[in-house]
């Protein structure tokens, strides 16, 4: 651009010397026609009139040299013979100065001598016309010179600016390259890149704004990223399992809690098929349903491995953008294992109670309605009636007793509610014998107590008499007569636990191993005839435990079937109540 301006220039200043230089030659030659015009003669010429006009114009042609040439009115040369170079361009001139006109230029280019010829036409006052012509060829010498050396002059400058135009833009394209490296490192999530400050002012306001963008880039992936770790705690401290799909089924994110539930890493599996990853076909079929389904939907799933059976009550809802457009679904995952297993026991409960109940009233109802069909005529039988039916109120009303108590016992358990008494170990030990003593009397069983007798412990005395007599009571009606029970007390002392363990040993008929886990079961009862024969609930165990979990100790059991069993209950003993002894 600098270039083509430069010559541009270069040729409208040549055009402007060019013209310059031609109106000074005519400036010149109208300066000499003025002088010569004083030494026309008037008209007509004669040789005695030219004679000094002669004289004067060769002096002035030598000392201008210009060529000067005089004609009278009618345009006929003062000298004929010296006119022999007349040409067209001259003779326009004197034309036109004959049609009237006071002066005449014209200039034409002599092809033959190839030279440039100006003509100058005057009119004189006398009637005559001056002519005044001027070789060119010297001045356009000159005027090529200039021109030649102008052209050069704006070369030289045109240089000069492409040098220094060079410079600048080096320097501001140096500051871009920086800047767009920059920004290209900043596109490519290097937010920490530093943004450089360039000298232009233009460059610096992008830098600025870069700097301004990188800012809020930063700012923003904070953002993100503490809200992200605010989700992964949130999402991390659920107990439930929560797994977010999106719509082509991929992991998209799970909480250690689900990652458990399903047995997966969740590292492993983000952004992985759900049908790659989890085996349940179940689950996916659910997830499947989730992601079509507008409401939320809810099902209990059953998860089987290896070591266990868990049941998962699966909550799943689709997410939608706002246009509708279908994201994905939420799955949340809840461990219902335990409360289904309550519910089954409560349920178990329930039936087992009636069971229990049902049995007793069915013989009450049928005695007494043998009693009014009649029987009561029959006094013996009448009365053998009334016993089976005093004898049925009884047993229902040992269950009931023992139902409430179980009751009472687990309400102080949960809790914690338990008032401790510092007592003799060995008097609630014969307190519940002395409870058990008719019977074991009736069937001339022997008990037996091994107890240091300064045992202090702190216990709900009630509540330990009533486990302790349910032991015996159980190692008494289990035993054949003349056998014997031995109530043993053993303290023992490990580091800073201490704990204490009373025995109950029978040598009756004792339990088969495989009965061995369930017998605490509330209704539970190897033999269900014999027990109910000898006046049992199938509630007394599982008092014993509830009344031992209380305490917060626990109770074992070993057997032998035909040798007998031994019955241990184990309680905890803290710094001030320590037993003593
Ligand atoms: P029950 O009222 O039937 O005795 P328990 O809960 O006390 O109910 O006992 C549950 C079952 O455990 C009994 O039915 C019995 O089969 C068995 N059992 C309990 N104690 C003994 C024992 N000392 N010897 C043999 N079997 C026992």
């Amino acid at each position: 651009m600098v270039i083509a301006t430069m010559v541009a220039m270069s040729w409208l200043a040549s055009v402007g010397l060019a013209r310059l230089s031609q109106e000074g030659e005519y400036r010149r030659m109208q300066d000499v026609a003025r002088m010569a015009e004083a030494a026309v003669p008037a008209s007509p010429f004669n040789a005695d009139t030219l004679a000094p006009w002669h004289a004067s114009a060769d002096s002035l042609q030598r000392a201008t040299d210009l060529r000067l040439d005089l004609f009278d009115h009618e345009g006929n040369p003062a000298r004929p013979e010296s006119d022999e170079d007349s040409s067209r361009g001259a003779d326009r001139a004197i034309a036109a100065i004959r049609q009237g006109a006071a002066e005449a230029r014209s200039d034409h280019y002599d092809a033959e001598q190839g030279r440039r010829v100006l003509t100058l036409a005057v009119a004189t006052e006398n009637n005559g016309i001056l002519r005044v012509t001027s070789e060119t060829t010297a001045l356009d010498r000159e005027l090529r010179l200039s021109q030649w050396s102008l052209l050069l002059r704006f070369l030289a400058a045109a240089a000069v600016a492409i040098a220094a135009g060079y410079v600048v833009a080096k320097r501001a394209a140096a500051g871009v390259e920086e800047l767009a490296e920059s920004a290209s490192q900043l596109a490519r999530g290097s937010l920490q890149v530093a943004i450089p400050t360039p000298d232009l002012a233009e460059l610096s306001t992008i830098a600025a704004a870069v700097t301004g963008l990188r800012d809020q880039l930063l700012e923003r992936a904070r953002t993100i990223g503490r809200q992200g770790s605010q989700q992964a705690a949130v999402l991390g401290s659920m107990v439930e399992g929560v797994l977010a799909v999106d719509h082509r089924h991929r992991i998209l994110s799970i909480n250690t809690a689900a990652a458990d539930l399903l047995g997966l890493e969740p590292g492993k599996v983000l952004l992985r098929p759900l049908q790659e990853v989890v085996r349940n076909p179940d689950l996916r079929r659910f997830v499947l349903r989730a992601l079509d389904c507008k409401e939320t939907i809810e099902d209990d799933l059953v998860l089987r491995d290896a070591s266990r059976e868990r049941v998962l009550l699966v909550r799943g809802t689709a997410l939608r953008s706002s246009s509708g457009s279908e994201h994905g679904a939420v799955i949340v995952l809840n461990d219902v294992t335990h409360f289904r297993h309550l519910e089954n026991i409560r349920r178990d409960f329930v039936a087992n109670v009636s069971h229990e109940l049902k049995t007793p009233t069915a013989s009450i109802r049928g005695f007494v309605e043998t009693l009014m069909d009649g029987a009561l005529e029959n006094r013996e039988d009448a009365l053998r009636f009334l016993s089976i039916i005093a004898r049925q109120a009884e047993r229902l009303e040992a269950i009931i007793e023992d139902l409430l108590a179980l009751s009472r016992i687990e309400r102080i358990e949960e809790s914690s509610d338990l008032t401790l008494e510092t007592v003799s170990l060995i008097e609630v030990i014969n307190a519940a014998i002395g409870s058990c003593q008719l019977r074991a009397n009736e069937r001339a069983i022997a008990v037996s107590v091994d107890c240091d007798p300064a045992v202090i412990v702190a216990v709900n005395p009630p509540l330990l008499e009533q486990a302790l007599i349910n032991l015996i009571d159980n190692a008494i009606k289990y035993s054949d007569p003349g056998k014997t029970v031995r109530i043993a007390v053993t303290l023992k002392e490990d580091h800073d636990d201490r704990s204490i363990t009373i025995a109950v040993a029978d040598e009756g008929s004792g339990i088969d191993e495989q009965y061995l886990p369930r017998i605490f079961e509330r209704f539970y009862r190897v033999d269900r005839g014999r027990s109910r024969k000898l006046g049992g609930t199938g509630l007394g165990l599982s008092i014993v435990k509830h009344i031992v979990q209380a305490h917060g100790g626990s109770v074992d059991v070993k057997s032998t079937p035909g040798v007998g069993s031994v019955f241990a209950l184990h309680l905890p003993c803290h710094q001030a109540d320590a037993p003593q002894g």
